[in-house]
């Protein structure tokens, strides 16, 4: 799950990471409040999504008057901000945060993140800041800083101090710097993160060490031991078609493509969708429906894969382990008596009592397209949306 700029700043400085001073603001007219109440003469009024890039897309604007501040944000408020990182579609602005403008001598990139190969919280970091971190890593890959942290001891001050070296930080602010990086550090592993990015974090004229911007991604399996992380989900960032599976129980990712996927089990439908890609489609979606696959499972999964209106084939992979093959067919002819599916449907059924289940399938009456092997399904289901269904006949036989 991700947050918010403005929350990740208040979860940050409650590890004891400096940031600006700043405000929340759900209208124009507030946002100009807020700058009034905090004082100062020049504030930066910041779109916030759940993405990166906005300064570049207009997301974020400086203002020297309460009058430029509420001018900046009626432009905001309501729009979508598209950056490179939102896709096309963009994300919506429903709140602005308002900050006290600083005064930049140097931006620093500063990450955290789990890396798999050593097991480990990886300390990412670049005197090149302000450059996202993909861009430095192409032109100015030498400017990297990196440090793994021993879990059994936590990050040591001297690491810190090793980092705060590597990037030119002077003496006298080094122990500014073990402070902000080891506030990171508790955060990430307190709250379970599995990122956390300040981009930029900088060195203000005054000798201050700032995280300007803020970013958190926390594990969805441990928010339940976080309520008050969890709280901080905001619907109106995410892809809806995801908000509706979470609600559901269903464990779902929207892609971009037009085959949907109705599979049981995550490897399995890692595997349907690298089968679909290889025989020439583009999946829609990943999809697990888990072990049990119940009828009314299957009705909801159906109903969710066809609110993708891209969506211009069904592919359904089912391996019966602990399931039955005639269950699960049940559960597809009931499920297609229900919700009303005008795109082919092509179901593969593997495994427990499958000559039951294709038997169900094929005195249901209901024009499915059955398939054997999953590569199979899936040359099926790109020829069915691909329409080549007209010219070879044999694929609609049941
Ligand atoms: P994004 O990464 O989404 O573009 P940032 O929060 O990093 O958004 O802001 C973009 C740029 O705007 C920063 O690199 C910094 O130069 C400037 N900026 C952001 N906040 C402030 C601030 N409070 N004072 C001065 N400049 C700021
Ligand atoms: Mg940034």
């Amino acid at each position: 799950m991700d947050i918010h700029e403005y929350q990740a700043k208040e979860v940050l400085s409650n590890f004891g990471v400096a940031v600006p001073q700043g405000a929340l603001a759900y209208s124009p007219e507030q946002a100009a409040y807020r700058a009034r109440e905090m004082g100062g003469d020049r504030w930066v009024v910041k779109a916030q999504v759940h993405a990166g890039g906005r300064g570049k897309a207009g997301g974020v604007k400086v203002c020297d008057s309460d009058a430029e501040i509420q001018a900046a944000t009626e432009g905001m408020f309501g729009q979508k901000l598209v950056t490179h990182q939102t896709g096309p579609e963009g994300k919506g602005i429903y709140r602005v945060y308002v900050e006290a403008a600083v005064p930049i001598d140097r931006e620093i990139y500063l990450g955290f993140v789990l890396d798999r190969t050593s097991q480990r919280v990886m300390i990412v970091a670049s005197a090149e800041g302000g450059m996202e971190i993909e861009d430095i890593s192409a032109e100015r890959p030498d400017s990297i800083v990196r440090a793994t942290v021993e879990p059994a001891v936590g990050l040591q001050e001297f690491q810190c101090r090793e980092i705060a070296f590597d990037l030119g930080i002077e003496p006298g602010m080094v122990q500014q710097m073990v402070r902000t990086l080891q506030g990171c550090y508790r955060a990430f592993t307190e709250l379970d993160a599995t990122m956390v990015e300040i981009n930029p974090l900088v060195i203000t004229g005054d000798n201050r060490i700032l995280a300007l911007d803020a970013k958190m991604t926390f594990d969805d399996n441990a928010l339940f031991r976080h309520p008050q992380i969890s709280e901080l989900r905001d619907k109106s960032q995410e892809d809806p078609r995801e908000s509706r599976a979470a609600d559901r129980g269903l464990s779902y990712v929207g892609l971009d493509g037009n085959i949907g996927c109705i599979v049981n089990g995550a490897g399995l439908a890692m595997a349907t969708m690298d089968t679909i890609k290889l025989a020439g489609g583009e999946p829609a979606n990943f999809l697990d429906i888990g072990g049990g696959a119940t009828p009314e499972r299957v009705a909801k999964a159906f109903r969710l894969v066809m609110s993708d209106k891209n969506v211009q084939a069904v592919l359904v992979n089912i391996f019966a382990g602990i399931n039955r093959c005639d269950w699960v067919a049940e559960g597809v002819v009931q499920a297609l008596r229900e919700v009303q599916v005008d795109v082919p449907v092509i179901v593969r059924l593997a495994g427990t009592n499958v000559q039951e289940g294709q038997k169900i399938l094929a005195q249901s009456g209901l024009p499915l397209i059955r398939a054997t092997t999953l590569n199979e399904a899936a040359e099926r289901a790109v020829a069915a949306w691909r329409s080549d269904v007209n010219q070879n006949p044999n694929l609609r036989a049941v």
